[in-house]
């Protein structure tokens, strides 16, 4: 079967001025003329299962508690972002973020900023989903307006492998419970891997549908443990959307995807009806409509996930630097962001930190 994707258009790459913030003030715009008002805040690098194409085995090296961002400081940045620099929406990852117990605090404060508008941000979760069934309410009630939660397989033994931890039942439990408390649509992250999960695509596809929740099937990247990535192995948008088209009748949704990264489908079958989102990182990425600006745990502001430099906002903070002086440093990183991420290039070099230590 032939598809199309929808393919970014890539913005000029003509310099439109410096990204002078006044008095601190201003936006986080790129050479490319792109604008990030999309914050992934990393709350931890640490976690609760070893996804194996995220992180080793073992032999990880943890961010030392000291060099972590405080939940006071966590919070400075965010309003800093919010207020000075127009983001507009802050999403909390990880690592694991459910393993911050403060969490529920740090989504309430942050639930409280205005965009520039005057509307409420939104404010989101990436999640594994274990412990979320304790903690959904407490979560809805402190404000967080949506939850992505990562789920690659219905299958217990290949759960066990794929996690490298027996906790399925206890991820299932988490998705339950966040459309229990009513978050809507409860979105489901499934990275799909050749001879690993490709049979659990249909089966995925009818448990996502079968709760209202939104699956989304996302191309693995070469962001995890070191050598692990290669391009062959690579279940591609393409081959996820032909091995869903032998269930599902599907055709292309009609809505614009905006800055969004999935491109999203229509899928029916005689027992089910929905929308699938297929995020085809690799072979169509999304760089051109990129909106986001990301915070690692430890403070530093990378511009893309693929980014080889790093911003210390942390030890700026540290050093007592006031408001103005962060956005004008937080500017400045964001400008300097690459076109694209760089994976189709033969010379691609993939970053040192991986997914889990810069807040996927
Ligand atoms: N622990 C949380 C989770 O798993 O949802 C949040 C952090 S995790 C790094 C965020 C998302 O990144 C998950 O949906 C995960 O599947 C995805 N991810 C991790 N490594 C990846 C890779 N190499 N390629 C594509 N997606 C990846
Ligand atoms: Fe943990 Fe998420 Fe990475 Fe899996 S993908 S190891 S759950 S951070």
């Amino acid at each position: 079967m032939s598809v199309q994707l929808a393919m970014p258009a890539i913005r000029s790459t003509a310099p439109s001025g410096q990204p002078l913030l006044r008095e601190g003030v201003g936006e986080l715009r790129d050479q490319c003329g792109r604008v990030a008002k999309d914050l992934r805040v990393s709350l931890t690098d640490r976690c609760n299962l070893r996804c194996t194409y995220c992180m080793p085995a073992e032999g990880m090296e943890w961010i030392p508690s000291e060099e972590a961002l405080s939940d006071d400081e966590v919070l400075r940045l965010i309003r800093i972002a919010v207020n000075r620099l127009g983001v507009e929406q802050v999403r909390f990852t990880g690592g694991e973020p459910l393993m911050r117990r403060s969490l529920e605090h740090i989504v309430a404060e942050s639930a409280k900023l205005r965009t520039r508008t005057g509307k409420a941000i939104s404010t989101a979760l990436t999640s594994n989903a274990l412990g979320l069934d304790k903690r959904a309410q407490t979560l809805r009630n402190a404000g967080l307006n949506r939850v992505n939660l990562s789920l690659d397989t219905l299958d217990p033994q290949r759960y066990l492998a794929l996690t490298r931890r027996d906790r399925l039942a206890d991820a299932i439990k988490g998705i339950d419970a966040a459309i229990r408390v009513g978050f809507s649509p409860v979105k489901i992250n499934t990275v799909v891997m050749k001879g690993v999960n490709e049979s659990d695509v249909v089966p995925l596809a009818r448990f996502a549908l079968q709760r209202g929740c939104q699956l989304r099937f996302i191309e693995q990247m070469p962001i995890g443990p070191r050598n692990l990535w290669k391009r062959e192995d690579m279940v591609t948008a393409e081959e996820i959307i032909g091995m869903l088209s032998e269930e599902f009748s599907m055709t292309p949704a009609s809505v614009p995807r905006g800055s969004a990264p999935a491109a999203l489908w229509n899928v029916t079958s005689s027992a089910y009806q929905g929308t699938i989102g297929i995020i085809a990182s690799v072979t169509h990425p999304f760089c051109g409509d990129c909106d986001r600006t990301r915070l690692t745990t430890d403070g530093a502001i990378r511009n893309c996930l693929f980014a080889h430099s790093e911003t210390s906002l942390r030890d700026l903070m540290r050093a007592g630097a006031d408001d103005a002086t962060i956005a004008e440093a937080w500017a400045q990183a964001m400008w300097g962001k690459a076109l694209g991420h760089g994976i189709n290039d033969p010379a691609f070099v993939q970053p040192d930190r991986t997914m889990s230590a810069i807040g996927g």
